[in-house]
């Protein structure tokens, strides 16, 4: 764990006292990706998973809702976290996941819903 995974864990805290539904809601109404398909702007895929993987991490990065939604992956995925969310890519995604596991678990966060 570095101490970027650790800063992007520790950002999610305010995150910690929204409840699932809140989470769910934000994400599906103010999600880049979800305003990009409905309008049929999403950008085309290629077929090839390193450059769909940067072209995802682009719209992610410029999404309103991204603590929302990475908050809501670990909850939902935990280490099982797959694709790309928020924008980080997997082996990323699973390093700040364990420094947010640790911060709830190890009761640091305050206002954290069960
Ligand atoms: S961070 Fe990415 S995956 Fe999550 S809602 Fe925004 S655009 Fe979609």
């Amino acid at each position: 764990m570095s101490e970027v995974h650790e800063r992007i864990a520790a950002d999610l805290d305010e995150c910690a006292g929204l409840a699932d539904d809140q989470l769910a809601h934000a994400v599906r109404n103010r999600g880049l990706c979800g305003w990009l398909s409905t309008s049929g702007e999403y950008p085309e895929w290629t077929g090839d998973f390193r450059s769909d993987q940067e072209l995802a991490a682009r719209v992610c990065a410029a999404c309103p809702v991204q603590r929302e939604c990475l908050e809501w992956e670990f909850r939902t995925r935990g280490h099982a976290t797959a694709g790309v969310w928020g924008p980080l890519p997997e082996d990323e995604r699973r390093a700040v996941y364990e420094c947010w596991e640790e911060r709830r678990d190890g009761g640091t966060v305050a206002g954290e819903q069960a």
